[in-house]
């Protein structure tokens, strides 16, 4: 099957045309993704386990589930955020004292914030749904 024959826009109408992670508006002749919410490698071949997805959303899940994804995306947007870091101090040593202090808490807030995050996604029942089947049987 294609993501532009009649059963990939079944799949597309699933969630309206939005990312079924991000949520993000999807262009039906444009880029987007069949993605196996159980990944092929694992077993995910049957067609119920398809849902639209954006290239980010598609590349950064990989071959994890569902629920390994959402554990994931506080602790990859964590390491990023760490990425930017010397990046971030270089700015602030052209800031003003005040200006980089604000810019440090923000950041730190933002830290602080990505572990108690709980990732919802955009269509989470789906999502759980399908992972269920996978977990559960029919
Ligand atoms: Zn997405």
């Amino acid at each position: 099957m294609g993501k532009h024959d009649e059963e990939g826009q079944a799949v597309f109408a699933l969630t309206d045309g939005h990312c079924a992670y991000c949520g993000a508006s999807l262009a039906f002749w444009g880029e987007w993704h069949l993605e196996h919410v159980v990944p092929r490698s694992r077993e995910g071949k049957w067609k119920g386990n398809l849902v639209p997805a954006c290239t980010r959303c598609n590349f950064r899940k990989g071959v994890l589930l569902p629920s390994e994804f959402r554990r994931w995306i506080p602790c990859g947007l964590r390491k990023q955020i760490e990425h930017m870091l010397p990046a971030v101090e270089s700015l602030c040593e052209l800031l003003s004292a005040t200006d980089a202090e604000a810019v440090l808490t923000h950041l730190e807030d933002a830290l602080c914030r990505m572990e108690n995050t709980t990732v919802t996604f955009y269509s989470d029942d789906l999502l759980r749904e399908i992972e269920d089947k996978f977990f559960h049987g029919g």
